[in-house]
């Protein structure tokens, strides 16, 4: 989901139980197996039934009610406390949690100024196919990117090492506001790392920024494509055609190409997973708002598949393809040991997360494998982070515990709404705060409401894969519970 960290590790360190979490994420399958023969949740008959009510469930003296829920968006988790100080700059809020550490946290605040939308229009609700990928508003139009100087999306091909430049290119009616492009001089033609969204306009705006580094497209031999989302594959697929440059693409996502190449776009995926995750209401609205089915030349197969960690020789460079799972499933990374860059594609972006659980066909254990990924990345020396989306300037070590601590206290937050009886996805979900601003889920817009749902699908995925809690299916889809009580 779009939880923008733009303040940074605004969490504060991970609990002991968070940090041995890590340790069991790496080992999911083999748990998953042991715990379900271990803990078989009683039948459903038996189970304590919770009220449906968001009121009734909130703990805590000072928790809101339903009427002024949308006053006190804040306070939409149990229990806590908190002081709010706008000094007209930045907001900074403490928050109190009954025996719990204080914690503060600092909002930037955001610039709704035409300048800071410039050159994108702000975007609008719409509904998204599942090649859009992690589609949030974002607050970070505006943040400098080192290499520049100026915003991260200003125009241009703007040096990050030695023969290699980003570039990015735009993404109109998306909260992403750009993409960057990443070219790659290897002595013997350009390689690009991603190729954009094909749209009109692009390929030359693509073109005038490599002319002002003295190429062009037709300089181009290959794209190595982090993964299938739109956002990354089709300008890459359609280029690749135009000028005989060579597509690679991790062979996980097969799967996700088959079901955008389907004859008969009948059905949305997406509508699919909402309905999987028992949130029938959204699915509907989703369904009510106009989609355009995805056209199958954008998503023809890659020329080439990556099966697993490889080393690319580009001219005198070598990069290593390194596959990451999680955001997708077929997510790789390019590593450049020589110059310490990597190539993240959306595996470390530098001020929001990624979604997890946004993908078709439905991913199994998404969350494990994207946590798994991330330690895989610990494990690699300490990188500068080369983003898909958002500056350069951030370090792979710093960034990859600072999301492995976001998502310690998302499964402790997740885990905190199923202590004491059995609750659905959606139920949960409208339990959590969403994006940096904390808002309950029914102040997202429906597309953001469906990413938030899938991710706490996958957080509850997670949980009762590691044994915290008992999953069974309930009437309207599936149900979760602590396996301890608060
Ligand atoms: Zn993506
Ligand atoms: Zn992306």
């Amino acid at each position: 989901m779009a939880v923008d960290l733009a303040s940074g590790p605004r969490w504060g360190r991970p609990s002991a139980c968070c940090a041995r979490l890590r340790h069991e994420t790496a080992q999911a399958p083999a748990q998953t197996r042991r715990a379900r023969s271990r803990r078989r949740p009683p039948p459903t008959s038996q189970r304590p039934r919770c009220s449906s009510s968001i009121t009734s469930a909130r703990r805590g003296v000072d928790g809101p009610t339903r009427d002024d829920a949308h006053r006190h968006t804040r306070r939409v988790r149990a229990g806590r406390r908190e002081r709010r100080v706008d000094d007209g700059t930045r907001t900074r809020q403490f928050l109190r949690r009954p025996g719990r550490t204080r914690i503060l946290l600092r909002y930037r605040k955001r610039d709704h100024s035409a300048a800071a939308r410039w050159p994108f229009p702000p975007s609008p609700v719409r509904r998204c196919d599942m090649t859009q990928g992690p589609a949030r508003v974002t607050s970070t139009v505006r943040t400098e990117s080192p290499d520049s100087g100026q915003s991260w999306i200003a125009e241009g091909a703007w040096p990050v090492a030695s023969g290699v430049h980003r570039i990015p290119l735009p993404l109109p009616n998306d909260g992403l506001r750009a993409v960057n492009v990443y070219a790659i001089e290897t002595g013997g033609g350009l390689v690009l790392v991603d190729g954009g969204w094909a749209l009109p306009n692009v390929p030359e705006l693509l073109d005038r920024s490599l002319r002002t580094i003295g190429s062009g497209l037709g300089d181009v031999t290959t794209f190595l494509v982090t993964h299938a989302h739109r956002d990354h594959y089709t300008l890459a697929r359609v280029l690749g055609d135009r000028l005989g440059a060579q597509v690679v693409l991790g062979a996980g996502e097969r799967p996700a190409l088959d079901v955008l190449r389907r004859p008969d776009w009948t059905y949305d995926p997406l509508v699919d997973l909402l309905r999987h995750a028992g949130a029938h209401e959204l699915a509907e609205r989703v369904l009510a708002v106009p989609f355009d089915p995805p056209n199958p030349v954008f998503w023809a197969a890659p020329d080439r598949w990556l099966d697993s960690e490889t080393s690319l020789e580009l001219g005198e460079r070598r990069v290593d393809a390194i596959p990451t799972p999680g955001h997708t499933p077929g997510h790789f990374v390019f590593v450049e040991t020589a110059q310490r860059l990597l190539f993240a594609g959306d595996h470390v972006l530098p001020t929001i997360t990624p979604s997890i659980g946004f993908a078709a066909p439905r991913p199994v254990g998404a969350l494990a494998d994207y946590l798994r990924s991330l330690t895989k990345i610990l494990q690699l020396p300490d990188l500068h982070v080369l983003p898909a989306h958002g500056p350069t300037g951030t370090w792979s070590h710093a960034r990859a515990r600072q999301l492995l601590e976001h998502h310690d206290v998302r499964l402790e937050a997740t885990l905190d709404t199923i202590r004491d009886c059995w609750r659905g996805v959606v139920d949960v979900a409208s339990r959590m705060a969403w994006t940096r601003r904390e808002l309950a889920l029914d102040q997202l817009d429906v597309f953001n409401q469906a990413v938030a749902v899938l991710e706490t699908e996958v957080h509850l995925e997670l949980l009762a894969a590691d044994g915290r809690a008992h999953g069974a299916d309930g009437g309207r889809g599936r149900e979760y519970r602590a396996t301890r009580a608060g």
